[in-house]
């Protein structure tokens, strides 16, 4: 480890599990155990906020996936967790749904440490929201269930549906919510009986190696959950279109996510995508301002940003357009920059070199194609990925910096005259993530809500998710949900019986 990150760990201080665990030789988790990467190449790990060299992952290659897809088989088929029952299947999740609580503070200075995300935050939401969405999916182990059916075919039968797991679930995931995201990848086909293996982002994929210990502790069956770590390009192409594979689940980019579409689609695997995002929030006049500006904090500057349904594209009513903009400078400038272990930090670095430049090019474009930049936007050349939170300005929706999805602290701030333009803007986009509504009139918001291409829609709040409510885009940023119900069904193959009844002799 970087001697510029031992000094900020002694500053602000980690449990002594976090700092074990930081010093370990990271391996891949295969079939109930950690294991050497058959190539033995390794990935760096940066640090943030520091830009330095936080540890190293296993680059796993063909023979770890072909492993993985083996273990996650044979789990499936034979050995303890195929034999349990759905009560025990509950039990083992639950179980480890509380090790994640009790372990929640180390889970999440990892996680701070390898994302840069703040700290108290990321406890709250990343971690314990994982739990919580744990907890809830476990509650329906006990509860699949098929139907009898009443059939008019000729003859006599019993005849029934039955829900099975669908098979081995590849699960990738990205780097802006590594552990909650794995997490949303990771607790329904658990519940629906299913074995998997995951891969985290190569950027962060320490909170979830970590995590490994506590299934071990949990009980779960060996070969239930693997992790294979290491480069997408390489290991998630093999994994997406292994033969092995029944279900891919992906979360990331609409261009890997294209990619990984087209490869499942060779394979004829059924797949969920939940992919990038440019969400409107459209902000009428009698919408209370400074509702809408305190939202930004958490809306569009929270994880720096980094976040797929960040509000990022804001509509306001003409007549109320400067005041808000100057509302939401107003947050911008008071939230505060600082590694995420700092407990006064609002907003962390972003999580790369790469990601800093590519952000600092959208501004950049931005600017030369007549935005105005409010505030932000400068001081990108320092120690550590800072990114200022970044508000822009302008009238023309066709400008890359509202089309195109930046992932970083900035927001674009357009004004609109009537409704149906605000609405004509808001669809004007590939993407359909999510949206909100800003409005006291309760009419207009229902006139809105069936109109606006967006797989989720909220009215006077912006970001609000819950483990019942199903999440997932419309157009460019994906299709089929997480969370909720409806995310067990993707995990589920229905199986018709139909069973002959002799009929009695005359
Ligand atoms: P990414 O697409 O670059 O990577 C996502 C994952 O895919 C990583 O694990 C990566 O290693 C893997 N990968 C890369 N190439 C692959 C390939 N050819 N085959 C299979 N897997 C491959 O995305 P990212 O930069 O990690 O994450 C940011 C993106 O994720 C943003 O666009 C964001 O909007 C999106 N996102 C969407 C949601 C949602 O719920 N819709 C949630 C979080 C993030």
């Amino acid at each position: 480890m970087h001697p510029k990150i031992q000094a900020m760990i002694d500053r602000y201080g980690i449990t002594d599990a976090a700092r074990a665990f930081l010093e370990e030789e990271h391996q891949l988790y295969i079939d109930g155990a950690f294991v050497e990467a058959a190539a033995k190449g390794r990935v760096p790990v940066f640090e943030p906020s520091t830009g330095e060299t936080l540890t190293s992952i296993a680059a796993a290659g063909k023979e770890d996936v072909d492993r993985a897809v083996a273990a996650a088989n044979r789990a499936l088929e034979d050995g303890d967790w195929a034999a349990m029952k759905p009560r025990d299947r509950q039990r083992v999740l639950l179980r480890l749904a509380d090790l994640i609580e009790e372990q929640a503070q180390t889970l999440g200075e990892i996680e701070s440490l390898d994302n840069g995300k703040a700290l108290g935050p990321c406890i709250e939401m990343d971690i314990l929201g994982g739990a919580e969405l744990l907890r809830y999916m476990a509650g329906f182990a006990t509860k699949i269930a098929g139907a009898t059916r009443e059939v008019s075919a000729p003859g006599c039968h019993f005849a029934s549906t039955r829900k099975e797991p669908i098979g081995v679930v590849a699960a990738i995931v990205p780097w802006n919510w590594p552990f909650n995201m794995a997490l949303w990848k990771i607790a329904a086909p658990l519940a629906a009986g299913c074995t998997i293996v995951l891969k985290p982002a190569e950027q962060t994929s320490l909170s979830m190696l970590y995590f490994m210990k506590l299934c071990e502790r949990a009980g779960l069956p060996k070969g239930v959950l693997n992790l294979v770590t290491g480069s997408g390009r390489v290991i998630g192409d093999l994994l997406v279109g292994h033969p092995g594979v029944s279900k891919v689940s992906f979360t990331g980019s609409t261009e890997v996510g294209r990619r990984v579409g087209a490869t499942a689609g060779r394979a004829l695997t059924p797949v969920t995508l939940e992919l990038g995002g440019k969400s409107p929030m459209l902000v009428f006049a009698d919408a209370d301002l400074d509702a809408v500006a305190a939202s930004t904090r958490w809306s569009v500057f929270f994880n720096a940003g980094q976040v797929c349904s960040a509000g990022s594209r804001i509509y306001a009513h003409r007549s109320v357009f400067e005041d808000l903009v100057a509302k939401i400078k107003q947050v911008a400038e008071a939230m505060v920059m600082a590694p995420g272990l700092d407990p006064v930090c609002d907003i962390g670095p972003v999580i790369s070199a790469h990601a800093r430049a590519a952000i600092a090019s959208h501004i950049g474009k931005g600017v030369a194609d007549g935005a105005r930049l409010v505030c932000g936007g400068d001081d990108m050349s320092g120690e550590g990925f800072f990114v200022k939170p970044t508000v822009l300005t302008t009238d023309d929706n066709r400008l890359a910096v509202v089309q195109e999805e930046i992932f970083g602290p900035v927001v674009v701030v357009l004004p609109f005259d009537e409704e149906a333009q605000a609405l004509a803007l808001a669809n004007d986009n590939q993407y359909g993530l999510a949206a909100s509504i800003w409005t006291r009139d309760i009419s207009r918001a229902l006139r809105l809500v069936p109109r606006i291409e967006a797989g989720t829609v909220w009215v006077n709040a912006h970001d609000l998710v819950d483990s019942s409510m199903p999440f997932g885009g419309f157009k460019d940023s994906g299709f089929g949900k997480d969370m909720g119900p409806e995310q067990l069904d993707h995990f589920l193959r229905t199986k018709s019986l139909w069973i002959a009844v002799a009929q009695g002799e005359e």
